[in-house]
């Protein structure tokens, strides 16, 4: 008579569960937005919803996504020695540079009272813009000026720190009109002036590259607030002093 051998003691129970692929890393950060209903529109920042090591993982699924682009092109980055890195290029400079804005905290600007209780206006620029427009991604490159009337209560920045405020909200695809209102706000809850005037003059790639293709065209935006609104000779000296400060 042959004995049965003793059975395997019992696995615990393991309810079945199906297997999930791993959520790509642009789905886990969109669900997040959507959760905190923040919007993410082309020229938001998202940072705050970007978990560390994210980046890379985004990189590697806009290069994926971008060398569809080129296949769909009827591109043979195989054998075109020219194209057989540029996905992986296109992710880099997106995410890393030209769209850098979007998904990088803002630059670290330190704020110190107005000790001198300067009250006269300052004018800062002109700050080189680079940005690109939200309908083709073409580049954007321009200027802009900031005008400020401070006052005791004013919270004043480095003269370098407009710069780096400006290159963040720029560095993300943008609407000029919305751009400047973007870095209003940015400048207005930092130094909490009595007036506060920007101007923007662009090109726009997309008008010279392609469309009308007209390599005159420049835009002009501004934004006026408090007594740059209010004091029409304020505005004036303001706009006088951009003239003299090279501005066509
Ligand atoms: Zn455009």
């Amino acid at each position: 008579m042959s004995s049965s051998p003793p059975a395997a003691p019992a696995a615990p129970h393991e309810p079945a569960q199906p297997i999930q692929p791993a959520l790509p890393a642009s789905a886990r950060i969109r669900q997040r937005l959507q959760a905190a209903r923040c919007r993410h529109h082309a020229n938001d920042n998202i940072a705050a919803f970007v978990h560390e090591g994210e980046l890379e993982e985004l990189k590697a699924e806009v290069q994926a996504k971008a060398q569809e682009l080129l296949h769909a092109l009827v591109i043979d980055t195989e054998g075109d020695h020219n194209t057989h890195g540029t996905a992986e290029r296109l992710a880099r400079m997106y995410i890393d540079e030209v769209f850098r804005g979007r998904y990088q905290p803002m630059p670290a600007v330190t704020e110190f009272p107005n000790a001198e209780r300067l009250n006269e206006l300052m004018i800062v620029g002109p700050i080189t813009v680079r940005s690109a427009c939200s309908h083709h991604l073409c580049p954007i490159m321009g200027r802009v000026w900031v005008g400020l009337l401070p006052n005791e209560h004013s919270n004043l920045i480095g003269l370098s720190k407009y710069a780096r405020i400006c290159d963040w909200v720029m560095s993300r695809p943008q609407i000029q009109e919305e751009a400047v209102m973007m870095l209003a706000n940015e400048l207005q809850q930092r130094v909490r002036p009595d007036g506060l005037a920007i101007v923007m003059e662009a090109d726009h790639f997309c008008m010279h590259w392609r469309g009308v293709k007209d390599d005159e065209t420049a835009m002009v935006n501004s934004v006026m607030r408090g007594a740059f609104l209010k004091d029409a000779n304020l505005r004036r000296e303001f706009l006088s002093l951009l003239s003299r400060k090279g501005r066509a």
